[in-house]
């Protein structure tokens, strides 16, 4: 038997991936996606095929970063198509991003101290010389080289190949784990605070404390079917990276708001582009995109996505509800909710990250003019996040509960 026999034949038309931002280009991958949700998913989705073939995992993270889709869709979908115990797997996954989420709700300064580290980081130009040789892939390990330059012509890396590189980056490397984080923010389609920087941090084993991802040559030769092997290149004997600071203890994660006013104005942010599944059943005066460029990654790619889902989401929601539709910078919600004459802006609860600090600082701004912020959290992560208190076991435990609605 040779190393690669249990892997399935790839499914051509799921191999590339139509990247279009929008709502319908999410759901069309889903439906093709859908037959392989179950057992296939869970035998092949540690394989990385390479750029030319997708067809073993959904690659649906950049809609469901955005809620272009959402969770609770895909997993209704999966479930709709699989019985649980065939589809556990990749229900998991997708309540991953519903842990990290949730653990950083509840332990915000993770975010913050990230962030102070990465700028003072930023400012010595520390390591610089061999973090552009990194990001520009001129390492000489052949498989990160090709990395990052996938990352960034594409915005897109497969689950264990991120985990490989974070690893290769940390470890082989010794680079400061910050400054990957930042390059992955920069360039990752689906660039999400929670996800992003705690799975960084995760593998360097600052999340479970003394546990950290060592890449190793013999497994990215066997889950890259053969296409890269870097024997004796890698730190494979690296311990963990030790914690500055013992991690938080989880606070309460903050309650969202509801409507109150007849008749209220949305706001859309990256945060969440579904607004027609919003719980409003106000009159609705009209609907705004807030355009905060870079807020999801900056690179070409990542922008190109942030600024169509925007205007998809935009479009959509003017289309539902019957509005007008316009995209604002920040400075100019004030005066436009004002010009409307609303006492709510609605918008969606943005967890911890560039959004939520910029509704704070329109919240008080609004505030200032008599019109409340009204920030409306899902009933998924109502449910989810106060499971995140500690590892993602206990979370996992729960799932069967939180999909039949009794946890
Ligand atoms: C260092 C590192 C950085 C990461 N940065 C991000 C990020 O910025 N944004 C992001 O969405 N994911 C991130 N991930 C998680 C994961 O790699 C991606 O969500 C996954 O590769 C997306 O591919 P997919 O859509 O084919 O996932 P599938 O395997 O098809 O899973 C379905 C969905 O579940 C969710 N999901 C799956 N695995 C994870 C996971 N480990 N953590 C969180 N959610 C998950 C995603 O929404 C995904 O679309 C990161 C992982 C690592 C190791």
């Amino acid at each position: 038997m040779s190393l690669f026999d249990t892997i399935d034949e790839p499914s051509a038309p799921l191999a590339t991936v139509d990247w279009t931002p929008t709502r319908a280009a999410g759901l069309a991958r889903l439906a093709a996606f859908l037959p392989h949700a179950g057992r296939a998913y869970a035998r092949n989705r540690n394989v990385d095929r390479g750029p030319g073939d997708r067809s073993n995992v959904s690659a649906l993270s950049p809609w469901i970063r955005r809620r272009l889709i959402t969770e609770e869709e895909v997993i209704g979908a999966v479930l709709a198509r699989h019985d649980f115990a065939a589809a556990e797997k990749f229900v998991q996954e997708v309540y991953w991003r519903g842990y990290w989420k949730g653990w950083l709700e509840m332990r915000p300064g993770v975010l913050a101290r990230f962030d102070d580290a990465l700028r003072a980081l930023e400012r010595a130009e520390a390591n610089s010389d061999a973090v552009r040789r990194a990001i520009e892939g001129r390492t000489g390990i052949a498989c990160f080289d090709a990395w990052a330059a996938e990352l960034v012509g594409t915005g897109w890396l497969h689950n264990h190949t991120r985990m490989w590189f974070a690893s290769i980056w940390i470890f082989t490397l010794r680079l400061p784990w910050q400054l990957g984080a930042a390059f992955f923010y920069r360039h990752l389609l689906d660039a999400d605070p929670a996800s992003n920087t705690l799975s960084w941090r995760w593998v360097a084993g600052l999340h479970t404390v003394g546990k950290h991802y060592v890449a190793r040559a013999a497994n990215i030769h066997q889950n890259t079917l053969g296409r890269f092997n870097p024997e004796g290149q890698l730190n494979e004997s690296a311990g963990p990276l030790t914690a500055d600071e013992p991690t938080p203890r989880p606070m309460p994660p903050p309650p969202g708001g509801s409507v109150s006013a007849p008749r209220v104005a949305l706001l859309l942010t990256e945060e969440d582009l579904h607004a027609e599944s919003w719980a409003v059943r106000a009159d609705v005066a009209a609907c705004a995109a807030l355009n905060l460029p870079g807020v999801a990654g900056e690179g070409i790619a990542a922008a190109r996505f942030s600024a169509g889902a925007l205007a998809d989401g935009l479009a959509r929601a003017q289309a539902h509800f019957g509005a007008t539709a316009s995209t604002l910078g920040r400075d100019d919600i004030v005066a436009w909710a004002g010009g409307l004459g609303v006492e709510e802006v609605v918008t969606a609860y943005a967890p911890v990250g560039p959004v939520a600090r910029e509704l704070d600082a329109l919240e008080a701004r609004l505030a200032a003019s008599r019109v409340r912020l009204v920030r409306l959290q899902r009933p998924f992560d109502t449910r989810v996040w106060p499971h995140a208190t500690a590892g993602f076991f206990k979370l996992r435990e729960k799932i069967p509960q939180l999909i039949a609605g009794r946890a």
